[in-house]
């Protein structure tokens, strides 16, 4: 799968290669689609309505992040808690020592908070991410600002808690669109006060529950 990702010219950094060849994706997905955890496609996240995106969609938008070790990150939408746990091995990869500071991943969905707690229990990785229940459109405000902010699921467009909370200079990548079969992945920068927003590319990701 890496291979093939890297022929596509999708994960094109060394550190994003290794975080992906380090994190077992098996172990992340439901046991009923576990033989094909390592085919390039979203999968179900057990009956929930949820997916688990594609490694080539995730790969894209971590190489889009350009992870440091130093970066407060935020994840909304844990979702099986892989995505986290990807980015956590490129900013604190396990076989360095000690650990600096922990992804901070918000999920909605308390069935999927605790699937995803177990998986990264599972993959040695609890202590390097830790998974929020709530409502990942607020953001973090106590963990702010956040260097990098990587949304999972379909905003109709980018709430306005997220660019709050960026950090001066801090890049967020997220689905914007209120159509469900098809959006657009942006890229949202903070430089002072000024936020600027650029399309990436079209993309299809599950909506991003808001509002009440
Ligand atoms: N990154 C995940 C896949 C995410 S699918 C993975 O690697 O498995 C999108 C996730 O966003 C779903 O789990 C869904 O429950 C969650 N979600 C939807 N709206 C949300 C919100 N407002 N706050 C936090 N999570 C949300």
């Amino acid at each position: 799968m890496v291979s093939y990702l890297k022929s596509l010219g999708i994960i094109t950094s060394e550190r994003v290669e290794r975080a992906f060849l380090v994190i077992p994706r098996e172990e992340f997905v439901p046991e009923e689609v576990r033989d094909q955890a390592y085919t390039d496609t979203p999968l179900p996240l057990m009956n929930t309505g949820q997916t688990i995106s594609a490694p080539s969609m995730l790969a894209y938008m971590v190489e889009a992040l350009d992870l440091e070790s130093h970066h407060n990150v935020l994840e909304v939408g844990a979702g099986s808690g892989y995505g986290a746990a990807v980015m956590a091995e490129v900013i604190n990869p396990s076989s360095s020592a000690g650990i600096s500071h922990k992804i901070h991943a918000i999920e909605i969905d308390p069935r999927l908070v605790s699937f995803a707690k177990g998986n990264l229990q599972k993959c040695g990785c609890s202590d390097r991410v830790d998974i929020i229940l709530g409502d990942g459109a607020l953001g973090l405000p106590e963990e702010s600002p956040f260097d990098r902010i990587m949304v999972s699921a379909a905003a109709t467009s980018v709430p306005r808690p997220l660019t709050d909370q960026l950090a001066d200079g801090g890049t967020m990548v997220i689905p914007v669109g209120g159509s469900s079969w098809s959006q657009e992945l942006h890229l949202v920068r903070r430089s002072g006060t000024e936020i600027t927003e650029e399309y990436m590319m079209d993309v299809i990701f599950v909506p991003l529950r808001e509002g009440p």
